[in-house]
């Protein structure tokens, strides 16, 4: 049987499939490539081009394939879009992903891992943040993937569906090999922002707020290897197959960096001088976000294995600086 990933050739989607795919499964991906990138989807997997808001069309790809499980990437996730374009997050990420539900119900798929976020907490009462924490979004993009979890929630009550929710914080990084990596247009995320400086793309890096209750005055993000974040779909995934009860759970190192320390290890890294200016602060940003994954430990028996800073930057610089384009 197969494993359906859906938004397989984003980011984090390619990089699951490149997990899946090393661990000999059988994979299917369905992608509409909006915002994912043919070249990212691991020769192996089988590859359909679609909508998970079409329904005729996921029908079509059931029929045709013996689906076991399904692992959800696709949708928006820029917080910065989703405040200026709320109705755009609320149909792509939450109407279809109903969509995508109505037809798993109908084909009798009855297991589904899902990428929710760190933004699903917004301003956190306490680090590291617990799963059983209070979860207020400040920005549409959090609550469409809070409003998808509730969605996975009581449609599993009622059709005995069981998920599991996988909250990241930080993703960042590439693939070992350096073929596949992080490739946004526009780019909004601080490491490969800051690599940009190196490949000549930009003259410096912009510093979003001095004046944060931070050791620096600069944000604190729990920055986690991709390929962690790969192993940990496989681990959820088994855990379902196991029999495992739905559950949410939170995928960071536990460990914060300021932005300062972020921009000073990529100049190690590089060996760039990386110059960066101090602006205002970006609307809508927490000082501090750092997970407690201490659940996803005990429970999945998840361990990541890139969790120094110096290493994950590396193996971002060893994607961009080959591939100063993207793909
Ligand atoms: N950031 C920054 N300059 C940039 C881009 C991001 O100072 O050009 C900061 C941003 O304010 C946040 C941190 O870097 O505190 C991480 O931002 P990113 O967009 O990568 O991830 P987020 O935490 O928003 O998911």
């Amino acid at each position: 049987m197969s494993i359906l990933v859906l938004g397989g050739a984003g980011y984090i989607g390619s990089h699951t499939v490149y997990a899946l795919c090393e661990q000999g499964r059988d994979v299917v991906v369905i992608d509409n490539l909006a915002t994912g990138h043919i070249e990212s989807v691991h020769p192996k997997a089988k590859f359909y081009k679609g909508d998970i808001g079409d329904k005729e069309f996921l029908n079509d790809v059931f029929k045709k394939e013996n689906i076991e499980a399904a692992i959800h990437f696709a949708a928006f996730s820029l917080v910065g879009e989703s405040v200026e374009k709320p109705l755009k997050y609320y149909e792509n990420n939450l109407s279809k992903t109903r969509v995508l539900l109505e037809a798993m119900v109908e084909n009798n798929i009855d297991k589904i891992v899902f990428s929710s976020t760190a933004a699903t907490y917004g301003e956190p009462e306490r680090v590291p943040i617990m799963e059983s924490d209070r979860t207020e979004p400040t920005n549409p993009y959090g609550e469409t993937k809070l409003a998808m979890e509730k969605m996975f929630k009581w449609t599993g009550k009622a059709h005995g569906l069981r998920y599991v929710s996988l909250r990241y914080f930080n993703a960042c990084g590439a693939y070992k090999d350096g073929n596949i990596g992080e490739d946004h247009n526009p780019e909004s995320h601080l490491i490969p922002l800051i690599l940009q400086v190196p490949n000549g793309k930009r003259e410096f890096i912009s510093i979003f707020g001095n004046d944060y209750p931070t050791s620096d005055g600069t944000c604190i993000r729990d920055y986690i290897h991709v390929s962690d974040l790969a192993q940990a779909h496989i681990l959820a995934l088994e855990y379902l197959e196991k029999g495992g009860e739905s559950d949410i759970f939170n995928l960071g190192n536990g460990v914060g960096f300021s932005v300062r320390e972020v921009i000073e290890t990529a100049r190690k890294v590089t060996g760039h001088p990386i110059p960066a200016k101090e602006t205002a602060r970006r609307a809508g940003d927490p000082a501090q976000l750092i997970a407690s994954s201490e659940k996803a430990k005990t429970v999945l028996g998840w361990k990541p294995c890139h969790d120094s800073l110096e290493e994950i930057i590396s193996s971002a610089w060893n994607w961009h600086k080959n591939h100063p384009d993207g793909f």
